[in-house]
């Protein structure tokens, strides 16, 4: 299982927004983006006009780092949500949410979606009543996700909780909070996202 391991709130300062991708640190003031809103690198602080092309590739890349994709993964998924039938963005973005990794953050078992595929690549967690250790898993309507009875102490799962009761409930998936379990209840739709997106921007780089 591939991944990318290094520092990654360069991204936010690339991109130009908060990402979220730590957890906790995102909402403290040790957040680099707080402290440095500007792109790394020496060039950084400098105002540069993006081309369209420029602006397409900032928007996919945002995404793809949002859900700690790597570009094969990422543009494959997409090619599959321009073979169903129906508008290729909602589809793209209800298939990026319902990742196992993704869902287990959205439910609120995890703090960032890092920590999610980490912690669902270590089995902590049951599908359907089964042991599942395959984080870009697709869920569906309907599945189930439990914390598994020896994990339900772990200290991640627990400040992740204390920390997801601070979000807004979402509406595709219910959570029961005292039996640490999460149901799909719909499919997410383009505006579950969490983020601010112009998802045209991706599609259109992909259908060249
Ligand atoms: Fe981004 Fe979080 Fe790092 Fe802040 S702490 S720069 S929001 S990843």
């Amino acid at each position: 299982m591939a991944r990318y391991t290094g520092p990654v709130c360069r991204f936010c300062r690339r991109e130009g927004v908060k990402l979220y991708l730590k957890g906790e640190r995102c909402y403290s003031d040790k957040c680099s983006f707080d402290r440095k809103p500007y792109a790394p690198g020496l060039h950084g602080k400098k105002r540069v006009k993006l081309s369209d092309y420029a602006l397409q590739l900032r928007e996919k890349q945002k995404v793809r780092r949002v859900y700690g994709m790597l570009e094969k993964a990422f543009v494959t998924m997409f090619h599959k949500a321009t073979r169903k039938r129906g508008v290729t963005a909602e589809i793209f973005f209800s298939r990026l949410e319902l990742r196992f990794d993704n869902t287990v953050y959205r439910m609120g078992f995890a703090s960032s979606r890092n920590e999610a595929r980490q912690l669902v690549a270590h089995g902590h967690f049951l599908l359907n009543g089964k042991g599942c250790g395959v984080p870009s898993r697709q869920l569906s309507l309907g599945d189930e996700v439990v914390v598994k009875e020896s994990s339900r102490q772990l200290v991640s799962i627990l400040a992740a909780r204390e920390l997801s009761r601070k979000r807004p409930p979402l509406a595709w998936c219910e959570v029961d909070d005292a039996s640490f379990k999460g149901k799909v209840i719909a499919l997410p739709r383009r505006e579950d996202i969490q983020f601010a997106v112009k998802d045209h921007l991706v599609v259109e780089l992909y259908s060249k």
